[in-house]
């Protein structure tokens, strides 16, 4: 059994999660619809039954912006979710087709749905270029869904990589087992537990189903990870895979954090641990983009500073630089209507501000 922090798996990892664990995965968010209720559904409010798209953090508005998202992290593939991608077809399908028409058949994707998928619509998938299904069985611990279980005989007849992916809910270990053997003896790839966690959104439902948050420093619930451990335990000879709460965000979001900052990064700023974008700023107290160019050109000229390590931000109403030049500036180049300082960003689209620190 292979081991890491903060996953486990016996067998081989699916495709699609060794991609999603380098963060070369870009995240295509379809739509926020599905006809599912489950307690534990973690969308937020923002998302939720609502008919948008996103890349990544990036609203879809064109699919322009699903290109230009992949290419800002080098992607090497997607995943397609939602909500359940697949309560929209028609986008979907034309999704997959983009990113396989723009990055070529070897961009790997992998789908989520909460099924059952009809015949007609699971050959469209594989003919736009669909590598790998992932059903999610509802209420597994309760129910057999036998329309769903013959969605994902269909799926592997098809030659599509089909697994079954859901939450560790604790103390169901048998049933999770059983889950696993009946996929593996149809020829299914791969069975995926993910951590049960708390969202802002779905806490109130979790603990009205009984189950309590594991600790103040993680959004895993109490006796979910030693449940999926016992099944992984128990199945050597299947593909299952464990990812905790912890994993996705210190391993799989870090990761494509630091590939799209490496991606994107100008000349002027750093590169964090964490994937941040480190730089020094200056503002003008009258926000006057014109007025800013002057300053920078004057800079440039009486500091002998390159062009290219400085630079006007017109989005932000702002000079960006490196953090050494604008702490030699705050110094040297004083001017009441100016301030300086040390900002670090997220490498998304929106370049959102992490920490802000006046200096000079
Ligand atoms: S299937 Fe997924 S998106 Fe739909 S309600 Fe359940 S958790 Fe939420």
């Amino acid at each position: 059994m292979a081991d890491t922090l903060y996953q486990t798996y016996s067998g081989e990892l699916p495709p699609g999660c060794r991609l999603c664990e380098q963060g070369a995965k870009l995240v295509l968010f379809v739509t926020g619809v599905c006809r599912e209720r489950c307690f534990f559904c973690p969308l937020s409010e923002k998302r939720k039954g609502k008919r948008l798209s996103w890349a990544n953090e990036r609203p879809v508005r064109s699919e322009g912006d699903i290109i230009e998202e992949a290419e800002r992290m080098n992607a090497l593939g997607a995943g397609v979710t939602g909500g359940d991608p697949l309560m929209e077809p028609e986008k979907t399908l034309r999704y997959i087709g983009l990113l396989k028409s723009a990055f070529g058949s070897g961009f790997h994707v992998h789908l989520y749905t909460a099924g059952p998928v009809q015949e007609g619509i699971l050959r469209a998938l594989k003919e736009a270029g669909l590598d790998e299904i992932r059903y999610h069985l509802i209420d597994y611990h309760r129910r057999e869904d036998t329309a769903l279980w013959r969605s994902i005989e269909r799926s592997i007849a098809l030659g599509l990589d089909t697994g079954i992916e859901i939450p560790a809910l604790p103390g169901t270990e048998e049933r999770i087992i059983s889950i696993a053997r009946r996929l593996k003896k149809m020829g299914g790839g791969f069975l995926n537990l993910n951590e049960l966690e708390v969202s802002e959104t779905n806490y109130r439902e979790v603990e009205e189903a009984g189950y309590t948050h594991k600790s103040d420093i993680s959004y895993g619930v109490s006796g979910s990870e030693e449940t999926a451990l016992k099944a992984v335990s128990a199945l050597p000879d299947f593909n299952v895979h464990y990812c905790s709460s912890g994993f996705k965000d210190g391993v799989q979001l870090r990761n494509r954090l630091l590939r799209t900052a490496k991606n994107t990064a100008r000349a002027y700023e750093t590169v964090t641990e964490e994937g941040l974008l480190f730089k020094g700023i200056i503002e003008r107290v009258e926000k006057d983009i014109s007025a800013l160019e002057k300053i920078r050109k004057n800079i440039i000229r009486r500091h002998g500073i390159p062009g290219r390590l400085i630079a006007l931000d017109h989005g932000k109403n702002r000079i960006e630089t490196s953090p050494e030049i604008a702490a030699f500036l705050s110094e040297n180049h004083p001017d009441k209507r100016l301030t300086y300082a040390l900002v670090e960003e997220y490498p998304t689209a929106d370049r959102l501000e992490v920490t802000k620190t006046r200096i000079g």
